[in-house]
């Protein structure tokens, strides 16, 4: 097991031959639950050019829930519900045969999932019990862009066709299973299509305010749910004045311009408990907030919001196709204006 204390040792560390060969050894052994899907399918959908994975992940139907309060119950958090959360947390003490990096950046593990949506999808956990609910830290965002890069970088120069994304699901109705503060990290499918990409495409890093019209989060409107994208700073490791620093400060600046948003929304539809997922790529990240953690019998977490639809079973697969993918969206989040771009947000208020 291995020791990472600092981000450029992050940056040098051959992250992807570990955590495949973890993979593969804990696949044999039985440590995880992982087989391939006997239905997965790419739908592209003509009128939005938006792309859809709908799979069938078996493991689904075994992974464990462990949430302080259920999602709907509109209930407060108590102590009572923290000590039973403790009680069975899994991120405390990770399996030996399932932790991929023992301490990194001193409060922090790296660890593969026992319940894997795909292949190699891992998790950064904090070491002590921390709360899913709340914010990022200025380094947590650091780490995961050092992580994206690193990973991205690796499978660019290997050809592969698939890349990592990061995605954090916070608070009651944002979708998660474990209460335990994690950051996941997932394989997209093979060449495909994300909308965020084509938003930051072309469009050079900026420092985001809602006064000046050109300044605002991006979107795609052709979403059904509100949604804000930002395109974050080229990292520039070749320059000598490159300060890591410098770099967290600027997450952190774009990631509390997007909570804000994530509260002026919350607050314009009475949402008392704030749930939001987030979603980072090398080059942007996004937020959606959410007031649902399902609708019908469909849940959902981030994943959605990429595309990405993970079904336990044909049901669930085929009431995913029955209500449609940008309606299930809409109703976990909040539907998007049809002059979204007209609406005023204030920035130092909410
Ligand atoms: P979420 O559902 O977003 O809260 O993500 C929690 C993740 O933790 C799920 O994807 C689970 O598969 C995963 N998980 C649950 N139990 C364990 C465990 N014992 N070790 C590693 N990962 C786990």
């Amino acid at each position: 097991m291995s020791s990472i204390e600092s981000i450029k040792e992050l940056r040098e560390f051959d992250l992807y031959d570990r955590i495949t060969g973890m993979f593969e050894t804990a696949e044999s052994a039985g440590d995880l639950v992982y087989s391939e899907s006997n239905y997965d399918e790419i739908i592209k959908d003509e009128e939005t050019n938006l792309e859809y994975e709908l799979k069938i992940v078996e493991a689904l139907s075994v992974r464990p829930n462990n949430r302080a309060v259920e999602p709907g119950m509109k209930e407060k958090v108590t102590k009572d519900h923290v000590n039973e959360v403790l009680k069975k947390n899994p991120f405390l003490k990770p399996e030996p045969e399932l932790t991929i990096v023992e301490s990194l950046i001193s409060d922090y593990r790296l660890i593969l999932n026992k319940y894997p949506n795909t292949k190699y999808h891992f998790l950064l956990v904090t070491k002590e019990f921390t709360p899913q609910d709340g914010l990022l830290k200025p380094i947590e965002l650091l780490i995961v862009r050092t992580i994206l890069e690193n990973l991205n970088g690796k499978l660019k120069s290997i050809g592969s066709k698939t890349r990592y994304f990061s995605f954090f699901n916070s608070g009651p109705e944002s979708g998660y299973s474990q209460y335990h503060k994690h950051i996941q990290f997932m394989l997209l499918p093979e060449n495909f299509r994300v909308y965020q990409d084509d938003v930051v495409r072309n469009v050079d890093f900026y420092l985001p305010n809602e006064i000046d019209e050109r300044k605002g989060p991006l979107f795609y409107p052709k979403c059904s749910f509100k949604h804000s994208i930002l395109k974050l700073a080229p990292i520039d490791l070749k320059h000598e004045d490159h300060d890591d620093e410098e770099d967290e400060d600027k997450l952190a600046l774009l990631y509390m311009f997007l909570i804000r948003r994530v509260l002026n929304i919350s607050k314009e539809f009475n949402i008392e408990q704030i749930s939001y997922n987030f979603i980072m790529m090398n080059d942007w990240m996004m937020v959606v907030p959410r007031r649902s953690a399902k609708y019908e019998n469909i849940w959902q977490n981030s994943l959605g919001f990429m595309g990405i639809f993970n079904a336990k079973n044909v049901e669930i697969k085929d009431k995913i196709i029955e209500l449609g993918f940008q309606k299930i969206l809409e109703e976990c989040g909040f539907k998007i204006e049809e002059q979204e771009k007209d609406v005023m947000y204030n920035e130092y208020g909410y």
